[in-house]
C-alpha cells in the first residue's frame, strides 16, 4: 500500500473539454462582427444544422439548458396527470414534472444498467397516467422497444431524459430517434457541451413551432404573444462552443472508450466491485460515465468509505445517484408505492469514477490500484483482527 502514492493535482470526476482557445477566438470575431448576441443569432442557426446533421432530423430545438429544454418540452406537449418515471436520476427529471404539475410516480430500475424495469412500469399506470420518463442513465440505453410497446399499448406519450446520451445510437439510429420526445443537456459536466444548453428532439414536427414560442415569451410576431412563455433561448457564444466541440466530440468518445476499457480490465474480478455488463450489440455507447458498484462485504469497505479514503489520495468520486430523487426533503411527501428495491440497492453503493478525454491512461490504472489496495489492505486488517480476536 505504502507503495502508491496519492495524486499531487485533485483527479475530479469531469473535466470539461476545450477546444483551442485560438480557435474560439476566432469564433468570437464572427460573434463580434455581427454584433448580434442572442435571439436566434446566425451562429445558433448554422448549430442548429450542424446538430440536425448529427441527429439526423430536423425536429430539434435549441434551449439555454437541459432542464428549461425538458420542463418546456412536457408543457408543449400537454403532459398532465401523472408520469411515470425513475428515482435514480438528476433531480432535475423530477423538477420539470413538477414545474408543470404533474404528479411523479417512481418506479424501479433494472439491476445492469439502472434504467427504468418496463415491468414496474405497467403495473404502475393508473386512469391519470399520460406518459412515461425514462432516463437512459449514464447513457445506457433504456428499453426503449419494450417501453415503446407499453405505451403504444396504454396510449402513453413516452419521453427521455437523454441528458447522458449524446452520440449513443442504437442499431443504425441515433437514440434521439426513439420515443416521442428526447431532452439532451449540454452542460459543461457531460461528456458533450455547449457550456451549458439543452436540446429537444421529437418525432411530431408540429411541436416545433410551440417549443420556440414557449422559449420566447410567447412571441408568434412583434405585435403577438400566443402563449405564456419564458426565456429559455440559446445565445451565440454558447452555440459557438457547442459548435466546436461537436467537432471533436468523436475523438472525445474514443478517448473516452480506452479510459473505460483500463478500467473495466483492472476492475474485473476484483471481489465486491461490480461494473456493469456490456450492453447489447446493437448499442454503440458513448463511454459517459464509469459507474461501479461496491459490495460493503465483498470489498472490505463501505461505498461511503471508499468515497471518503480515495480524497485522501486526492481522487474526487461522486455518488451518482444518490440519495434517490424521492428521498430529497422536497418529495418525499411524494407517495410512493415501489418498494424501489434494486433502486435503493444500487443508490447506497453506486460510486462513479474520473472519466474524461485527457485523464492520463496511468493515472487510470493508480486509481484502480489505489482501489484494489484499499479493498485488500481492510481485508488484511480485518484478517489479523479475527486471528488476535481467536
Ligand atoms: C445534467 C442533467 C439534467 C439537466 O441538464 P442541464 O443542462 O444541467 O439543465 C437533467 N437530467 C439529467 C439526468 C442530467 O444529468
Amino acid at each position: 500500500m505504502s507503495t502508491i502514492e496519492r495524486f499531487e493535482e485533485p483527479v475530479y470526476v469531469i473535466r470539461p473539454f476545450l477546444p483551442p482557445l485560438e480557435e474560439f477566438c476566432e469564433g468570437l470575431k464572427e460573434i463580434w462582427d455581427n454584433h448580434w448576441l442572442t435571439n436566434n443569432g446566425p451562429v445558433v442557426q448554422r448549430f442548429g444544422r450542424e446538430l440536425s446533421n448529427y441527429f439526423e432530423t430536423d425536429n430539434i430545438c435549441l434551449f439555454t439548458n437541459g432542464t428549461l429544454a425538458l420542463q418546456i418540452g412536457l408543457q408543449g406537449m400537454g403532459i398532465s396527470g401523472e408520469v411515470i418515471t425513475t428515482p435514480f436520476t438528476f433531480v432535475a427529471t423530477t423538477h420539470a414534472l413538477f414545474w408543470n404539475k404533474i404528479r411523479p410516480v417512481f418506479v424501479d430500475i433494472e439491476p445492469d444498467f439502472y434504467t427504468l424495469d418496463p415491468e414496474k412500469v405497467e403495473a404502475a399506470i393508473t386512469p391519470w397516467t399520460t406518459a412515461i420518463l425514462a432516463v437512459h442513465v449514464f447513457g445506457h440505453a433504456c428499453k426503449v422497444n419494450i417501453l415503446a410497446d407499453i405505451a403504444r399499448r396504454h396510449n402513453l406519450k413516452l419521453i427521455y431524459d437523454a441528458a447522458h446520451a449524446f452520440g449513443v445510437r442504437i442499431g443504425s439510429r441515433s437514440i434521439a430517434h426513439f420515443g416521442d420526445m428526447s431532452m439532451f443537456s449540454f452542460h459543461a459536466t457531460k461528456l458533450y457541451h455547449s457550456l451549458e444548453g439543452g436540446m429537444l428532439a421529437f418525432q411530431d414536427s408540429g411541436l416545433k413551432s410551440v417549443f420556440d414560442y414557449l422559449k420566447n415569451f410567447g412571441f408568434a410576431s412583434e405585435v403577438e404573444v400566443v402563449m405564456p412563455g419564458t426565456n429559455a433561448k440559446m445565445n451565440e457564444t454558447q452555440a459557438l462552443m457547442g459548435s466546436m466541440v461537436l467537432g471533436y466530440v468523436d475523438k472525445l468518445i474514443e478517448r473516452r472508450q480506452r479510459v473505460t476499457e483500463i478500467y473495466r480490465e483492472r476492475l474485473d474480478g476484483v471481489p465486491g466491485i461490480k461494473l456493469p455488463p456490456a450492453l447489447p450489440a446493437e448499442v454503440r455507447y458513448n463511454y459517459a460515465y464509469m459507474p461501479i458498484e461496491v459490495d460493503e462485504k465483498q470489498f472490505g469497505m463501505s461505498r461511503n468509505r471508499l468515497h471518503e479514503e480515495l480524497k485522501t489520495y486526492n481522487i474526487y468520486t461522486r455518488r451518482y445517484f444518490y440519495p434517490l430523487v424521492c428521498d430529497y426533503s422536497c418529495y418525499r411527501s411524494v407517495s410512493v408505492k415501489d418498494p424501489l428495491t434494486v433502486a435503493r440497492k444500487v443508490a447506497s453503493r453506486i460510486l462513479t469514477l474520473p472519466i474524461y478525454y485527457d485523464l492520463p491512461l496511468d493515472d487510470v490504472r493508480r486509481i484502480c490500484d489505489i482501489i484494489i489496495a484499499l479493498g485488500s489492505k481492510e481485508h488484511d486488517r480485518q484478517g489479523s483482527k479475527l486471528v488476535a480476536e481467536a
